[in-house]
């Protein structure tokens, strides 16, 4: 076990569109961080739709056209996206990018679209057109007009990367946080588990609570991440149903999961609020060793009965336990 004096290094930084945080500990902490930053930007360059050549882009310019030869990191989130967008009934859906760029989500202020455009976009979101071919490690798009927006799995990527890394040093004792997906590894130095703050989702500067965590992941998708308001004022959050093309409206303003597996933990916040309370529970089971906590738009609070003893409330938030 690591001594309560263990050295350590912290660091902020701006990448993937959000602020990321980090604290490891060991004496070579300083170059981890160095190796985590680099990793991170670099996943950045493959993965993300607003820089012109990466990987995704070149995906999406290419749609209905080709398939692109892409780096083996891509094709291996572009592999998980598919079977886990399979296993969310395509509630997560990586190939809404369409109506994303359509709402202008993901810049200065959204664009409240038509009904008509919005169902012309709606007939291009099917993750099943994603075409991968793992013999020549290309991947493609079926339809012209068809786009990759890899926001709610990238950052859960970017964790899982960055873990292997903080390995290599052979450091045991670490914290991440990518914007909202936190990560932990092992525990803090003194061997006690990680306290991660849960942000209520109403009350500015305020936590639901906390869980406590060691080797966990703990990620959140909320209405109050990134929203914007049209020139009537009414508000807009940035996760978009695939079924109707708006933003959700599932009766959750919160969701988060704490698992073992950052990637998984990442797709199923995004999944589980768009799904709403029963169909995401019902979809929460079948995940071994992974749980929720949800908020409804009547500020109730829902904790899935795994996180009993790990989950601690502030003073006044009462929340239910789902059995
Ligand atoms: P997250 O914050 O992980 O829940 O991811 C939200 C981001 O993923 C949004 O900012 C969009 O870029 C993208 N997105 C929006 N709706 C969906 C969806 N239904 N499935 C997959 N990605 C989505
Ligand atoms: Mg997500």
């Amino acid at each position: 076990m690591l001594m309560k004096d263990q050295k350590s290094a912290t660091r902020t930084h701006f990448a993937m569109n959000t602020v990321m945080s980090h604290k490891v500990f060991g004496i070579y902490a300083e170059d981890c961080l160095d190796a985590m930053c680099r990793e991170i930007s670099q996943l950045e360059g493959l993965l993300s739709r607003f820089i012109p050549n990466s990987d995704v882009s070149q995906i999406n310019q290419s749609a209905g056209r080709s398939c692109v030869e892409v780096d083996s990191k891509t094709f291996e989130v572009l592999t998980r996206s598919k079977e886990l967008a399979s296993l969310c009934s395509g509630y997560f859906n990586v190939t809404i990018a369409p109506l994303v760029a359509l709402w202008n989500i993901g810049k200065d202020s959204f664009t409240h679209p038509s009904n008509d455009d919005i169902q012309q976009k709606l007939s291009l979101v099917n993750y099943r057109d994603l075409i991968l071919d793992s013999d020549t490690q290309t991947a493609g798009l079926a339809k012209i007009g068809q786009s990759l927006d890899l926001g709610a799995i990238g950052k859960g990527f970017a964790a899982e990367q960055i873990v292997k890394i903080i390995n290599i040093f052979g450091i045991t004792s670490a914290y991440s946080n990518l914007g909202g997906n936190v990560v932990t590894l092992g525990s803090k130095p003194d061997g006690s588990p990680w306290h991660i703050g849960i942000q209520h989702p109403r009350q500015e500067k305020t936590l639901l609570g906390s869980v406590a965590v060691t080797n966990q992941s703990v990620v959140t998708s909320g209405d109050y991440q990134r929203f914007s308001s049209d020139s009537s004022g009414t508000l807009f959050h940035h996760i978009i149903d695939p079924t109707t093309g708006y933003p959700v409206e599932s009766g959750l303003v919160s969701v988060t999961i704490i698992s073992d597996n950052a990637m998984t933990a990442d797709v199923l916040s995004t999944a589980l609020f768009v799904m709403g309370i029963n169909r995401g529970m019902e979809l929460l089971m079948s995940f071994p060793k992974t749980e929720a906590i949800l908020m409804d738009t009547e500020e109730k609070v829902f904790v899935s009965k795994g996180l009993k003893g790990q989950f601690q409330p502030n003073e006044n938030i009462l929340y239910t336990i789902l059995e």
